[in-house]
Formats: C-alpha cells, sequence, structure tokens
C-alpha cells in the first residue's frame, strides 16, 4: 500500500488511521437520495465530497466497494406520490433517473450498486424479524414495530447525545403512547389508508405495513456486504452531518442489535452547502438543482472545483461570485494543461520533473490527511505557477512528460479540467502540426494556405488565438 490514509471518524471524533477489515479492499455506504423530487446541489456537495472520497482511495491502492442506496419509500416519497396523485413507483421512477443523469453530469463515478428500498423488502422484513426475536423490538400497541432503545445500552454513542437530548430529538408523534418510551423509533410502520393509496405497503408476519427509513439502509447495507464479502461490517459509512442523529444512530441500534458485530468502522460527514448562511434544502426553498446549473451552461468542473476549495468538514456558502471564481479558476487550469502538452518533448527536464514530484507529494499528503482538498487545490494551482514561469523562460525547459503526467493524474482525481477536454491526444497532436504548418505559411505571406487551416481547424471545433507567446488554441 503505497498510502496511509487518515480520515475523521465521528465515532471517536479523532482523525484516525483508515484500517480496513480485508485491504486492500474497502467497503463503502454511502446514504442516497430519497427520490420523491430532484435532488438539489446540497445533496450533490455530500456525494461530491464522498466521489472524492472514493477516488482518493482507489488512487492509494484500495478497492472500494460503493453501495448507495435510493429511497424510494418513506414519508416523503409517499406525499409527493399522494399530492402528485400517482402511485409510489411512478412517482419516483423519473427522480431516480434525474439522479443518475444528474451525478453523470457532475462526473460523480457510479457506485457499485444502487439498491432500490422498495426491491429490499424479504431483507427488511428478516431484520424487523429478527430484531423481535432477540428481543430489542416489540409491537406497538397501533400495530407498528418499534426498536426498544433501553435495550441497547450503547444507543447515543455516535451522536454522543445524553438521554434528556435523545427525548427532545425524538419526533413527537401522534402515536407516541402506542411505544414504551418516546424516542424509541418505528422499524416498521402498520399501513395506513394513504400507504395502501399509493401502493407502499407489504405483507409480513408482523403486520402489513411498510419500511421506517433507518431501517432501509441496515437491512441494504447488510445485504449487501453479506451476500458478496460474507461480512456484516462496512470499512465506511458516509453521509451529510444531518444524518448523525437519528439515521446514523439508528442504523448502528438496528444492524448492530441484529448482528451482534459492529456495523461499520468509520463514520464519515460531511458539512453543509448553505446559502447566505442557512442550509440549502427543499423546505427553506433556497435551493438550486444540479439541472438548474446545467441549463445555465455551468461546466461541472467548476462546481467541484468550488466544492472542492472548501474542506468537507466545513461548511460552504454557495454564491455566485464563488461559482465565477472557480469557473475561472478551471479555465486557467484548462489553458494550462493544453500549453503543457503543447510545449511537449521528449526530453526530460530536472526542474518541471522537480515540480511535478513535488505536486504529487503535496498532494497525496494533502489528501492522506482527512482529505484536506482546498490544501490539494491549492497544490496544483502552485504547479501551474510554478510551471508556467518555466514555460515562460527564453530557453524552454527540456522536457515536459514528467510533469504532464502528474498534472494529469492530479486532475483525474479531483476531476476539474474544463468539460471540453475530451480532445484527445491525436487531435491535439494534429492540432499542433497544423498550427506550426499555419505559422510557416504566413512567414511566407501564403495567408490564403493560413486562412484555410484556420478553417480546418474551426470546423474541428478548435478556435486559435495568436498571442505575442504564440498561438494559442482551445475546443469551442
Ligand atoms: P436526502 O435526499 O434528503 O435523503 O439527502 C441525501 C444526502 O444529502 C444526505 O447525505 C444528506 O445529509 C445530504 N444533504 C441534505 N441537505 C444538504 C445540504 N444542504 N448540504 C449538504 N448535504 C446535504
Ligand atoms: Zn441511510
Amino acid at each position: 500500500m503505497a498510502e496511509q490514509v487518515s480520515l475523521f471518524n465521528t465515532l471517536t471524533r479523532r482523525v484516525e488511521p483508515l484500517t480496513p477489515l480485508a485491504p486492500p479492499r474497502v467497503t463503502l455506504y454511502t446514504c442516497g437520495p430519497t427520490v420523491w423530487n430532484y435532488a438539489h446541489i446540497g445533496n450533490f456537495r455530500t456525494f461530491l465530497f464522498e466521489d472524492l472520497l472514493r477516488r482518493w482511495l482507489e488512487y492509494a491502492g484500495y478497492q472500494v466497494f460503493q453501495i448507495m442506496n435510493l429511497t424510494d419509500v418513506d414519508d416523503r416519497t409517499i406525499k409527493a406520490a399522494r399530492t402528485a396523485g400517482k402511485q409510489l413507483a411512478v412517482h419516483t421512477a423519473p427522480f431516480t433517473q434525474a439522479f443518475f443523469e444528474d451525478r453523470d453530469y457532475l462526473r460523480i463515478k457510479p457506485a457499485h450498486v444502487y439498491p432500490r428500498a422498495t426491491e429490499y423488502m424479504p431483507a427488511m422484513i428478516a431484520l424487523v424479524a429478527r430484531l423481535l426475536e432477540r428481543g430489542v423490538a416489540y409491537k406497538g400497541e397501533d400495530g407498528s414495530v418499534y426498536f426498544a432503545i433501553a435495550k441497547f445500552p450503547t444507543y447515543g454513542r455516535l451522536s454522543r447525545l445524553d438521554r434528556r437530548e435523545i427525548k427532545v430529538g425524538a419526533r413527537v408523534a401522534s402515536d407516541e403512547y402506542a411505544k414504551d418510551d418516546p424516542s424509541d423509533f418505528a422499524l416498521w410502520k402498520k399501513a395506513d389508508a394513504e400507504d395502501e393509496a399509493v401502493g407502499a405497503a407489504w405483507d409480513a408476519p408482523f403486520g402489513r405495513g411498510r419500511p421506517g427509513w433507518h431501517l432501509e439502509c441496515s437491512a441494504m447495507a447488510l445485504a449487501e456486504i453479506g451476500k458478496r464479502f460474507a461480512v456484516q461490517t462496512l470499512d465506511i459509512h458516509g453521509g451529510g452531518v444531518d444524518l448523525i442523529f437519528p439515521h446514523h444512530e439508528n442504523e448502528i441500534a438496528q444492524s448492530e442489535g441484529a448482528t451482534g458485530q459492529v456495523f461499520a468502522r468509520h463514520w464519515l460527514h460531511g458539512e453543509f452547502l448553505n446559502v447566505r448562511g442557512s442550509k440549502m434544502s427543499k423546505r427553506h426553498g433556497n435551493f438550486l438543482t444540479a439541472r438548474d446549473l446545467r441549463e445555465q451552461g455551468v461546466d461541472a468542473a467548476a462546481v467541484r472545483l468550488l466544492f472542492f476549495q472548501t474542506h468537507y468538514r466545513q461548511p460552504v456558502d454557495f454564491t455566485d461570485e464563488a461559482l465565477e471564481a472557480a469557473k475561472e479558476g478551471v479555465r486557467r487550469l484548462g489553458e494550462f494543461h493544453q500549453r503543457l502538452q503543447g510545449a511537449g518533448s521528449r526530453e526530460r527536464g530536472a526542474e518541471l520533473d522537480k515540480l511535478a514530484e513535488r505536486l504529487e507529494a503535496d498532494v497525496a499528503t494533502a489528501l492522506n490527511d482527512d482529505l484536506n482538498a482546498p490544501r490539494a487545490v491549492a497544490a496544483l494551482f502552485d504547479f501551474v505557477r510554478a510551471v508556467n514561469r518555466e514555460l515562460d523562460k527564453p530557453v524552454a525547459p527540456a522536457g515536459t512528460a514528467r510533469a504532464l503526467a502528474a498534472f494529469v493524474r492530479v486532475t483525474d482525481v479531483l476531476d476539474v479540467l474544463p468539460t471540453a477536454r475530451s480532445a484527445d491526444p491525436a487531435l491535439a497532436r494534429w492540432v499542433e502540426e497544423r498550427i506550426v504548418a499555419r505559422a510557416q505559411a504566413r512567414k511566407s505571406k501564403d495567408f490564403k494556405v493560413a486562412d484555410v487551416i484556420r478553417a480546418e481547424l474551426l470546423a474541428k471545433g478548435v478556435e486559435i488565438e495568436d498571442t505575442p507567446q504564440g498561438t494559442k488554441w482551445r475546443l469551442r
């Protein structure tokens, strides 16, 4: 293993070395979107920090197996389906599809599996049955099944809430008197008329009903790692900070209450994306979706760079100015990339090689240290400045291959180059060759030929600009 990755663990409140159960494998479960509506970019801030985590672990030599669930049955999806006058599955299908499109737009690496809650009913029912069997769950007077937190002594360990705070946090519901303790939470909710109307009710030995949201994640996570790796412990479990309590606290109680084994070794939580200081959310009405940005023609690279400029455990305020600055940063990276490609020569250059090594070392140090993306981004821009200085020298540096390789390795992890970088190397070589031919034509005052070459380039989507430093090109 080349890299020692350390990450802040919410469970211990410390940055700790990642120690997977069976390296190089890392099992990663990330709570996915609730597909009642379009995900907003606050949700995607969390998914993007998880994307960076995944990419960095892979860079570090781990084989990551990522599971991201889709919450396609819960209070919100049922209510939204009811309002739309549709069956649950009909209502959620287009939002699931939209989520995948937005994920691709934002260049988020697909998880290995996307379990949908509605497709895991047997696993969920089996988990409830097991908790009943073990005496940590009970059927309430209202016909729902509850988890008895009094039977799980370590309840509250993740969120570090004491009993009093847990009580305050517990939702005051009309079914309160059906529970032994107001803080007990529902594992299985007895089906009501609304659930039946939208097709959100399933038969179970303990009564017809539907799973609670917390139960879904436990059941899907355990089912997936159990079937694939014959384990009941995740290496990493992630989500946004709002999930620490009660969602993740409850996931731990349900999973460990059933298996008697540690549910997740490392808990990671990303901070919020805010708008003028308050959390971006549908409820506050201050949200922007990924499709809004795409429609505005915003390059996903700018969104990624904007988010990665702040550490995942710090809140980010989303502003137009910050987005503009990120767009400018992406443009500079794209220009630099082309310049470096264009300046290619086969010999090696000691100065550039040194800068390349420093870039890789600085980025590794930064990301190994609790995924410090802002420091990695700063190292990248330091590199751009330093290499540009070398390239500006009247005597061009000897070789750029090593520098280019380092730049590509690092930008592959962050994935922050402009979309047009899909210019493949063969095209880039051809462009360079045409630019040289055009310069020769101009030198011999053969302007007709020069214009023909410019048109040829344009036909392939390549724009050129003559500057005092030479001819620059970019893809339209
Ligand atoms: P949901 O679709 O509501 O189940 O949430 C999906 C993910 O987005 C969860 O990990 C939440 O913690 C996260 N999340 C929700 N709102 C925000 C926000 N404003 N900033 C960052 N993450 C968020
Ligand atoms: Zn979850």
